[in-house]
């Protein structure tokens, strides 16, 4: 199983996940995608406002309804993290061990399963966690690590990645990979950028768009 977190909101956790999707069914693999729980903001007449919900992107990625990959109670309609809207809602607190506990994978079998948080690593996912709080109790095989490539993004690629690995528990290691994401060859600070986290952290890196099967062969472990 596969955890895609994010050094922030807005860096394009949802997009990497749907194309490392596509790229893995193109493959020919069985894959299946799940948000633990999602957010978003409606309009006044009841319409939802920002576009697509990550449930929808990512299903029509795996090829699944959206409601399998979010159930639809754990939609909630006010973009704020998780729990906050839930409160926020007057609706039910949930724990971290809900959300695992309601992961609900296809019984006929997948080669990969991808599941998305919400936000950053630090951000709430329920009343009782953050994302490093779920890669804890999930376990995955294999962390990716959104990020933007821009200005700023070694402070948020470092304090992610301090978090992710010293999560108590997950010293004996989860792989992390670090996505560099909306990644411009020819723009000097992404090169920089890029090379100074190579360099200086040792990270293993995939940049994006363009690493895409670099990505896909770090999931499948080729
Ligand atoms: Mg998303």
């Amino acid at each position: 199983m596969v955890l895609v977190c994010g050094t922030g909101t807005e860096v394009g956790k949802t997009w990497v996940a749907a194309r490392l999707l596509a790229d893995l069914r193109q493959r020919g693999l069985r894959v299946a995608a799940r948000k633990p729980a999602q957010s978003f903001d409606i309009g006044q007449h009841g319409d939802r406002l920002g576009g697509a919900t990550d449930a929808e992107v990512l299903g029509s990625a795996s090829g699944e309804h959206p409601d399998q990959v979010c159930h639809p109670s754990r939609s909630y309609r006010r973009a704020m993290a998780p729990p906050i809207a839930a409160d926020a809602l007057g609706l039910a607190s949930f724990t971290v061990a809900d959300l695992v506990g309601e992961l609900n994978w296809p019984a006929d079998g997948i080669d990969v399963g991808l599941v998305e948080t919400a936000g950053g690593v630090r951000s709430p996912q329920a009343d009782d966690g953050d994302a490093c709080d779920m890669a804890l109790a999930l376990a995955p095989d294999l962390i990716i690590l959104v990020s933007d490539a821009g200005l700023g993004t070694i402070n948020s690629i470092r304090l992610s990645m301090d978090a992710l690995i010293r999560t108590p528990g997950t010293e004996a290691g989860v792989p992390v990979v670090v996505v560099l994401n909306r990644y411009d060859g020819n723009h000097e600070i992404h090169r920089r950028n890029h090379a100074w986290l190579d360099r200086r952290d040792g990270y293993r890196i995939v940049t994006l768009p363009g690493d895409e099967s670099a990505l896909a062969d770090l999931v499948t472990g080729r």
